[in-house]
This record gives C-alpha cells, sequence and structure tokens, in this order.
C-alpha cells in the first residue's frame, strides 16, 4: 500500500478534507494530536478498527481510546456516564485527559478488546478536533507506532514505523506535549489512574480527591495478575539497546556514568558537559513538561549511539515527572539502580 503524505503544515485544509473522506470510507489514517501521534479509524468500522490493530501490530486485548470533538458526542459510544466523568470533563476537556466509562452500543466490538467499558478523550489539537468534526466520526486512535515501539511525537517518527502500512499521515507539526494522555478509569468503586500524563495527580486529587493510583503506573505486574488497563501488562517503548533507569542526584549520576565503557548517557542538561562518555540530554531536570516533549525522540535515538548500553537518568515523579518516569521505566523493562 503506497501511504498518502499530506502536507497539513502548507496544505491545511486539503489535508482535512481528504483525511475524513479516508476515514469515512473505511481506512486508517495517522493524525497529529496534542499528545503523540495517533492511528485514528471509524470507531463505528470494525474493519477499519481491525486494520489498525494489524499496522501496529498490537494484542487483540489492548483496547483503544474513542475520540470526540465535543462532549454531546459521549452519548451512544458511552452509557450511564456518572457525574463526576462531567466535573472531570469541565476541569479537562479539550486536553490530555481520557476517561474509562461504561461502554455504549454504538461502537465497534473491536474497540474495547471485549471490555465492556470504553476509554474516551476530548482532545485540544485543531487537527484531529477538525477531522472527527467534518468526518462526522469519533475516530478509535492508539499512537501510531509500531507496537513496543516509542510512541510517535512527529510525523517522521510515523513514517518510520507505518509507511506502507496505512492510508494516510496527517503531516503536522511536532507534538507539544509529547507523552499521551492521562488515563482514569471512573467505572470501579474508586476513581483510579491507569497511566499518568500530562494532567497530573496533583490536579486530578482537586476533582477526584479518593483517586487510587493503579500499582502498574509505578511498578511491574506480578505473575498472574490482571492488569486494569491492559495496555500495562506489554512491553513499552523499548530501545533495542539495553536501557537501565538511574536514580539519585547530578553529582552521584555523573560520577556513576563516567566509569563506564561502551555505554551511553541519557542526561540532564545541567550535567551534559560533565559527561565523558556519548550522552544525549532530555531537558533540564526541573523542566518536567520539557522532559516529556524530548523522551520518546530520544528513545528513538538510542540505537544509533552504537554501545551496549545506555544509562537514564531518572526525572523527579512529581508533577509531569510522574509520566516520564513511567515511561522510562517500562523501556528499562524496570531495570532501576538507585546510587
Ligand atoms: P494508546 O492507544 O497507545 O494511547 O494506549 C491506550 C491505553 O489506554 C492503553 O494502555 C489501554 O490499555 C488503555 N485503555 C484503553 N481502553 C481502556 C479501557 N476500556 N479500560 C482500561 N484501559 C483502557
Ligand atoms: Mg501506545
Amino acid at each position: 500500500m503506497v501511504t498518502k503524505k499530506l502536507d497539513a503544515i502548507n496544505d491545511y485544509e486539503n489535508s482535512i478534507n481528504i483525511a475524513s473522506e479516508i476515514l469515512k470510507s473505511g481506512g486508517i489514517v495517522a493524525v497529529p494530536t496534542e499528545t503523540v501521534y495517533g492511528l485514528a479509524a471509524s470507531a463505528f468500522s470494525d474493519n477499519a478498527i481491525k486494520m489498525v490493530f494489524t499496522a501496529k501490530g498490537r494484542p487483540q486485548d489492548n483496547p483503544l481510546i474513542v475520540h470526540i470533538a465535543s462532549i454531546d458526542m459521549l452519548d451512544g459510544i458511552t452509557c450511564d456516564v456518572p457525574d463526576i466523568a462531567y466535573e472531570c470533563a469541565k476541569a479537562f476537556w479539550p486536553g490530555p485527559f481520557t476517561m474509562v466509562l461504561p461502554k455504549g452500543d454504538n461502537i465497534a466490538e473491536s474497540v474495547s478488546g471485549g471490555l465492556n467499558t470504553v476509554a474516551v478523550r476530548f482532545p485540544s489539537e485543531k487537527t484531529i478536533c477538525d477531522i472527527i468534526n467534518t468526518s462526522g466520526l469519533p475516530l478509535a486512535a492508539p499512537s501510531a507506532n509500531t507496537s513496543g515501539r516509542p510512541s510517535p511525537t512527529t510525523a517522521a517518527h510515523v513514517i518510520d514505523d507505518l509507511d506502507g502500512k496505512i492510508d494516510a499521515v496527517v503531516m503536522g507539526g511536532d507534538c507539544t506535549v509529547g507523552v499521551e494522555s492521562t488515563v482514569v478509569s471512573l467505572v470501579g468503586e474508586k476513581p483510579r489512574l491507569l497511566r499518568p500524563g500530562a494532567v497530573t495527580p496533583e490536579q486530578l486529587l482537586k476533582i477526584l480527591p479518593d483517586l487510587i493510583v493503579d500499582d502498574a503506573v509505578l511498578e511491574k505486574l506480578k505473575d498472574g495478575e490482571t492488569a486494569a488497563s491492559p495496555g500495562m501488562k506489554y512491553k513499552h517503548y523499548a530501545p533495542k539497546t539495553r536501557a537501565i533507569l538511574v536514580e539519585g542526584c547530578s553529582n552521584s549520576f555523573v560520577r556513576f556514568v563516567n566509569q563506564k565503557s561502551d555505554c551511553a548517557a541519557i542526561c540532564f542538561e545541567e550535567e551534559y558537559y560533565n559527561i565523558n562518555i556519548p550522552k544525549i540530554s532530555y531537558g533540564s531536570k526541573r523542566d518536567e513538561s520539557t522532559l516529556a516533549q524530548n523522551v520518546f525522540s530520544v528513545l528513538r535515538d538510542i540505537d544509533s549511539l552504537g554501545v551496549k548500553e545506555v544509562y537514564i537518568h531518572a526525572p523527579s515523579k512529581e508533577g509531569m515527572g510522574l509520566a516520564v518516569y513511567n515511561r522510562l521505566i517500562r523501556a528499562c523493562g524496570f531495570n532501576v539502580v538507585t546510587l
């Protein structure tokens, strides 16, 4: 299949119209959102959804997030929406925030991988909202990467993974948030944070004071344990190079990596000039939103360093740091060294 490259920077209207037509006729299109690029399909088309799973090589039991462009679109996609969901919507939509709610009758079976719930997000990025409104379709869209690879934050990342496997890519700019949405389940006894993102636990607690952070946010699932969010049980974001997450202060990190050979360091800007082995900075340790913007690009670049192992300096778990930490600990296969 030839993947159409739609230039949304220079030819926006046309790109939106062509993408919408492809989606209406059952095709699959990669689209920029504020979090990461998504691989979109009509949430009503079982066949298109199956094509998304195939293109990504995604396990069938890992459900997709349905993207909407108004709160009214919840009707039919969901049912029995609790009042608290509307309060969350008021606080965090449009934006990088996903709610797991009881599933309605209208959406394709394969969207939710056999669960009786559905994850829904109203993004803030204009491109995806314009495509939803032009096509009139809610769009099921996982990240537009090959399953297991770092999520794509540029059109080039999408093309690296999926060229020839999908109908089109809407080529917009780089994603501004850089990590996938915060996912909160509202179907259990208490609201539960399944995946941290740009909407932080501190912000969530103001609306959801009894929020529980699921163990899988920071810990490996134990053998035989069922994941509240199926995506959390899979290996994710990993470079081919063996990666190790390192916790400790800047001085200890610099001393530690400078003793290593045939290794590289992923470090903070503040440490860069003191490190004597191959290195990439992913931003200032005090600026978690920049760390989030860069984390997936850096994970994609690691293999080109040509080293045996890479040591990644862990961010703080405060604010958006928790989302970055959550992605890195998976990329490192829960391999952590504490200095
Ligand atoms: P991605 O599509 O790459 O952004 O990943 C979506 C994440 O949301 C995965 O971790 C899924 O397991 C999770 N998810 C989607 N739908 C549900 C659902 N109905 N219940 C729990 N988690 C879900
Ligand atoms: Mg993904």
